[in-house]
């Protein structure tokens, strides 16, 4: 059976972007892979965030997660600083992989135009993905197309380690994209992503989702409603191919072309799709938040089972690199 590690930013909500991309395939796989989901707060860290919330957000994108499918049954699912062998095996592979590779990823280019003083944090960001990986040999990675670098480089990186120290015994792990690859943002600006708020969350209640996605961005040319429009241009028709029946979407098209209807009913349509959609989630979620202990059970328990594997993989890098095993110390004799 492949095993499979995927992580999440603790971002609080799961939203329909991060559901399509990469939960909805998690549950899919978890019922013939050996899944370890793991909630990436340490690289949350990376860039400016609210220590206030932090806590908070995990128990979130937790309830999320749970709500969507994933079965802790099924699936290891856990919370990375609750492991402390990531941030151990992450500090092993800085000796082997070269700055110059660190520094020609894209997203850390992008994101460290943002920061006014670059943090090596950010820079080490995918060595530190290539632990969580590595640390679980991993085979398969589910990722966007955006993170298809990063697993590249982590492959240098378990190449690079073997050759030094012990060949084969880290796994080269292949990336798997998801069909979903990357879900438009509301405002039509680029990715779906909390931290530009153009997102609905899968757990908003149905007047929430309609204030998200009446304000969406549509095809400009239909500027009034007489213009007939082309679907294949507007992120709402995306979107209904997600959630909306075959029959839906061919009238979708159809009266978009003639103008048949107004954007708003397009987007009325949508909601109530979206929203029984994940009509059950939102029963499930409130569920889990009756009974707080639940989630932090549930994560323990996830720590728990990928400590055994952490702390197995690590043994064994210990021991190939060259470190003096730790012994129990013995009282002193009197
Ligand atoms: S009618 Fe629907 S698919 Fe066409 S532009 Fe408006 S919102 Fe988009």
């Amino acid at each position: 059976m492949s095993r499979i590690f995927s992580g999440i930013q603790p971002s609080g909500e799961l939203h329909i972007g991060n559901y399509l991309g990469a939960a909805k395939n998690w549950v899919d796989l978890q019922d013939d892979h050996e899944c370890f989901i793991c909630i990436v707060d340490y690289h949350a860290i990376t860039q400016a965030y609210d220590i206030e919330a932090l806590e908070r957000r995990t128990v979130d994108m937790a309830v999320g997660l749970l709500s969507a499918g994933i079965d802790p049954e099924k699936c290891v699912l856990f919370a990375q600083s609750h492991v402390a062998e990531h941030t151990e095996l992450a500090w092993v592979f800085t000796t082997v992989t070269p700055i110059g590779e660190l520094e020609r990823m894209i997203q850390f280019k992008d994101k460290s135009r943002r920061q006014e003083s670059v943090l090596a944090g950010l820079l080490n960001y995918p060595v530190l993905q290539a632990a969580d990986v590595l640390l679980y040999k991993a085979d398969l990675v589910p990722v966007g197309e955006d993170q298809v670098q990063h697993v590249e480089l982590m492959r240098e990186i378990a190449r690079k380690w073997n050759a030094r120290y012990a060949r084969g015994f880290f796994p080269e792990p292949q990336a798997q994209i998801g069909a979903a690859k990357r879900i438009q943002g509301l405002d039509g600006r680029g990715k779906m992503s909390k931290s530009l708020g153009n997102t609905v969350g899968i757990l908003d209640e149905p007047d929430e989702i309609w204030e998200r996605i009446r304000s969406a961005k549509t095809d400009p040319a239909r500027v009034t409603r007489k213009d007939p429009g082309t679907p294949e241009k507007c992120n709402i028709y995306a979107l209904h191919q997600h959630f909306s029946s075959l029959p839906v979407i061919d009238d979708v098209a159809e009266k978009c072309r003639t103008a048949g209807w107004g954007c708003i009913d397009c987007k009325r349509v949508l909601t109530d799709n979206i929203a029984d959609y994940f009509a059950p989630m939102r029963q499930r979620a409130s569920e889990l938040r009756q009974s707080p202990g639940q989630v932090s059970d549930i994560l323990a328990a996830g720590a728990a089972k990928a400590s055994v594997v952490a702390n197995e993989t690590m043994i064994g890098v210990r021991s190939h690199m060259g470190f003096l095993p730790a012994t129990q110390t013995q009282p002193a004799e009197r």
